[in-house]
């Protein structure tokens, strides 16, 4: 058995004997022939399987609040019904929502694009049209597809420190203050990708103030993708952006955005977008230069599937219950494998997809490489920051969604050993 000691208290001879026990233990791993995958943020089949009555439910009744025939053309910002349940979701009013296709994060590059290349119509001129290189602030570790549309529309992404509680706002306030050219913040409230973070209510209600301290054309880029996806009946909740933004007067400086893509088929959801009338209107404008209209049809059988928030809310117990087993058997493994060894840090969500791990600075990189020379695939050290550089290339991500319980198992146990092996060798070299 592999002793656990303190990093900085183990003598050099210690190190070494430590360093021999623990290389021995890897070579075991290597030769014993592993495949597995730790990278996927997205559902297992099992949780796919709770959604299957979905297919069905329809029969041949397409009956429906709108006056459109779902099957033809039109209804570009989506059906009633579905506009208010997901409204709820979002926390906007069911006039302040528009229900796209299968993926938020299409809304989400539209939205940039436009506000980039358009403008918000009555709200404002475009960014492009101020002549600076359009700039983003981004809260680091963070989602890498976040990242990836600024890159590609040839926005700058500014990185700033995700607390416990949410960004930093003092260097968010100052950043946004000082440079007119940053137009926006990406931010993933409830259980963020990866860390799990839960914005407090006052991290929120300062972001709701940001449209004072920047110029109009800023947005907040609010992705709830999250936002009812908790692992037990306990995970705090999350204070409501408009809300806040009403208060302020500041409602037009926020974009919301969300997805069934966890909470029925990943491949065949529907997406939300929640805005002030007016930014919807703008946005509903540009939209419809991409498309006639959604697929209706997917959002009546997700109406008639998920009912009501009852509906919504037993439904995402059941994903609870095939998720939370997964997060515990990585976590056992980093408590009794980590804790008090001063070699890592990592954080125990409550909702989410994802467990965010930080090695001592400077060993993410090897820590990945040793683990996929044992057949254990994790997400590549640096993806969760901007252009993939993590500077203190400390960060991995570690998603547990997918593999079996014991695959899980398997794999925590080779990421351990990995992550003791590099901190007992950086200590010695
Ligand atoms: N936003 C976040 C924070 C995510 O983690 C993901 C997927 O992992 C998405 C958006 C993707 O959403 P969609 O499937 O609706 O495009």
């Amino acid at each position: 058995k592999v002793m656990t000691l303190q990093l900085d208290q183990a003598s050099t001879t210690q190190l070494r004997e430590w360093e021999t026990t623990l290389a021995q233990e890897y070579q075991q791993f290597k030769a014993s022939g592993l495949n597995l995958d730790l990278t996927r943020g997205k559902p297992s089949a099992e949780q796919l399987d709770l959604s299957d009555a979905m297919n069905l439910i329809l029969g041949d009744d397409l009956s429906n609040e709108s006056n459109t025939d779902l099957r033809n053309y039109g209804g570009l910002d989506g059906i009633p019904e579905c506009k208010r349940l997901f409204a709820k979701v979002l926390g906007v009013a069911n006039d302040e929502i528009l229900i796209g296709g299968n993926s938020s994060l299409t809304l989400m590059y539209f939205a940039v694009l436009f506000a980039q290349n358009q403008g918000f119509g009555a709200l404002g001129a475009s960014w492009a049209s101020e002549g600076k290189t359009t700039k983003f602030l981004a809260p680091v570790p963070g989602y890498d597809r976040h990242f990836s549309v600024c890159e590609h529309l040839g926005i700058e992404l500014i990185p700033v420190a995700l607390n416990d509680d949410g960004p930093d706002m003092d260097a968010v306030e100052q950043l946004v203050k000082a440079d007119p050219s940053i137009k926006g913040i990406w931010c993933v409230p409830r259980f963020s990708n990866p860390t799990g973070t839960v914005y407090s209510d006052q991290v929120v209600d300062r972001l709701a103030q940001l449209g004072k301290l920047a110029g109009s054309n800023f947005r907040v880029f609010w992705d709830n993708a999250y936002a009812v996806h908790s692992l037990s009946d306990d995970a705090p909740e999350l204070a409501n952006i408009m809300d806040r933004c009403r208060a302020h007067g500041t409602e037009d400086s926020i974009y919301i955005f969300g997805s069934t893509s966890k909470i029925t088929y990943a491949g065949a959801g529907v997406s939300f977008a929640g805005m002030s009338k007016g930014n919807l209107k703008a946005f509903s404008q540009h939209l419809g230069m991409s498309q006639i209209g959604p697929d209706k049809i997917n959002q009546l059988r997700h109406v008639r599937f998920l009912k009501d928030s009852e509906g919504l809310a037993a439904h995402m117990r059941a994903h609870a219950a095939v998720l939370k087993p997964r997060f515990d058997i990585v976590l056992k493994h980093l408590r009794e494998g980590l804790a008090d060894t001063g070699m890592a840090s990592w954080n125990e969500p409550q909702g989410g997809y994802f467990v965010s791990f930080d090695t001592l600075p400077g060993l993410a990189k090897e820590v990945v490489q040793l683990a996929a020379d044992a057949g254990v695939k994790l997400t590549p050290a640096g993806a969760t920051f901007p252009y993939g550089k993590d500077p203190d290339n400390k960060n991995i991500r570690i998603a547990p969604s997918v593999p079996s319980l014991e695959e899980i198992d398997r794999a925590m146990a080779v990421f351990v050993n990995c992550v003791k092996l590099a901190s007992v060798r950086q200590r010695l070299s």
